[in-house]
């Protein structure tokens, strides 16, 4: 067995434990709700670290958690009394920009990659929130503003360097260890540490981009104008669905600050001339109460949501994949919208169409590409006493809609609480593939916080 003296003999990271002064901050998640206390976190420069982190934890038998961005909602980057491989110090990004291809170290954010290929005319397909990171969003498939146009984050991943549970290194792609590149784009970080990402960049520079907003009370002809219009609109448009209530900010009209209301946040990424003719069918549909869509950098839209959803706020998910918008779902989410509980909590609806759907259900582990969006109904608030209220309130609204979904959800969505079921019908017949590759790569379910794909399930 290892000793800590020997480990940290090996370590040019951070080792940091329980009473240190950085412990407290060091253990905390974006997510506030999550409270856990690990053994030890060993913050990584390196891949060398990494192995010598992996070794560690598997020579002392220790439950081990995987920390990219900490943004994940069941707070799986963290454990309680295990080992945290946090890579929050391994940043670095290099952009090639003849090749067009960008490689990024396993702990960076979004902003970190919009930050590093937007000089070059470049983008990554990612999310929507540039604090989230890079490890988590990508290996479990990456959905955002590009995703219509582009596919997902792992429609976009060429290449991939891991530590495997043995403390071997390896790399994935469509040439080496094709099964394990087919299992980590979309299977989570059950297969190792990704150390380093190499992507294909977009030509994406500036984009056309912004809210329109409906009074709540037209939520249902704006569902079924938005349903109908973004399964044939231009894949160079992306649009997602929205309930929110409106931010006391100044981009917003003050006598819209509190309402409740529906919008659509669109990302048009196609030629400048041609953006007007793309928004006319949306302009011409439902009047709106309010539309700021306009040209801008592609950086701004990504950090659009970052301010007001900073760390330490408490939040609760719950998802479903959808394939269509029956009129009773659509009353249905108009009575929940009607009830958000808080002033942060919202439901979206992320496309998932365009050219997600021009890669098979079979060419990577991200099954559910027959659908048209992933929804998520989240309720957040600042204050930890509103933690009941944002849980039942989400949990009924999913309830109360589940049974109009396709089954699975999209597994970036799912919470730490979803049981085995639900992660076993969000990879539906890819399922059987994974645990295969699971055996093969990870025989002891070394990796398994994370949302597990374990044979007796
Ligand atoms: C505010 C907010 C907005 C979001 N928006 C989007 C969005 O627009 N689109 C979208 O697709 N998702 C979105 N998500 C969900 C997001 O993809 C997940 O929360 C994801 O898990 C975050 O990744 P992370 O690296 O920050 O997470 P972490 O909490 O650090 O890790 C989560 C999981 O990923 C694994 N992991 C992380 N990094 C690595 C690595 N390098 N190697 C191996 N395993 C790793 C860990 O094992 C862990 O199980 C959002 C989340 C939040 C909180």
């Amino acid at each position: 067995m290892a000793s800590l003296e020997n480990f940290q003999s090996m370590f040019r990271g951070e080792i940091i434990l329980p009473g240190d002064s950085a412990y407290e901050g060091a253990r905390n998640v974006y997510n506030a709700m999550i409270d856990r206390h690990p053994r030890l976190i060993a913050r990584c420069v390196d891949s060398a670290d990494v192995i010598a982190a992996v070794n560690f934890g598997r020579e002392n038998q220790m439950l081990v958690s995987i920390r990219g961005g900490g943004h994940n909602a069941g707070g799986l980057g963290v454990c309680d009394d295990g080992l945290v491989i946090d890579l929050s110090r391994m940043r670095s990004i290099r952009v090639d920009p003849a090749n067009r291809t960008v490689r990024v170290d396993g702990g960076c954010t979004w902003g970190d990659v919009d930050h590093a290929t937007h000089p070059f005319g470049l983008a990554v397909p990612s999310g929507i929130i540039s604090t989230t990171g890079v490890g988590g969003l990508t290996l479990g498939g990456g959905i955002g503003h590009l995703s219509r146009k582009y596919g997902l984050t792992v429609d976009n991943l060429l290449e991939a360097d891991l530590v495997l549970a043995d403390g071997s290194f390896a790399k994935a792609s469509a040439e080496e260890n094709k099964d394990l590149f087919w299992a980590i784009r979309g299977g989570g970080g059950n297969f190792g540490v990704v150390t380093s990402f190499l992507f294909r960049g977009a030509p994406v520079k500036t984009i056309h981009a912004g809210p329109t907003l409906w009074p709540l009370g037209e939520a249902p002809r704006v569902m079924r104008w938005y349903e109908e219009f973004i399964r044939s609109a231009p894949e160079d448009l992306n649009g997602f669905f929205a309930f929110m209530t409106v931010p006391p900010v100044p981009v917003f009209p003050p006598e819209l600050h509190g309402k409740k209301m529906c919008g659509v946040v669109w990302c048009y990424s196609g030629p400048r001339e041609k953006a007007e003719e793309v928004f006319k069918p949306v302009r011409g549909s439902i009047p709106p109460a309010f539309e700021h869509v306009g040209e801008m950098p592609f950086p701004a839209l990504q950090t659009f949501f970052d301010p007001l959803y900073p760390p330490g706020l408490q939040w609760y998910w719950k998802a479903d994949f959808v394939g269509e918008l029956r009129d009773e779902a659509i009353e249905l989410h108009l009575d929940f919208a009607r009830k958000l509980p808080t002033a942060h909590s919202t439901m979206h609806m992320y496309p998932i169409n365009g050219a997600v759907h021009s890669v098979g259900k079979k060419d990577t582990a991200f099954n559910f590409r027959n659908v048209t969006w992933a929804s998520v109904i989240v309720g957040v608030d600042p204050d930890p006493s509103s933690k009941d209220r944002i849980v039942s309130w989400a949990r009924e609204y999913w309830q109360a809609l589940h049974p109009y979904s396709s089954g699975g959800a999209y597994v970036n969505f799912l919470s730490d609480d979803e049981g085995q079921e639900r992660v076993k019908a969000t990879y539906g017949d890819n399922y059987g593939r994974l645990i295969e590759i699971k055996s093969k790569y990870d025989p002891a379910n070394f990796f398994r916080v994370n949302q597990n794909i374990r044979k007796e399930a």
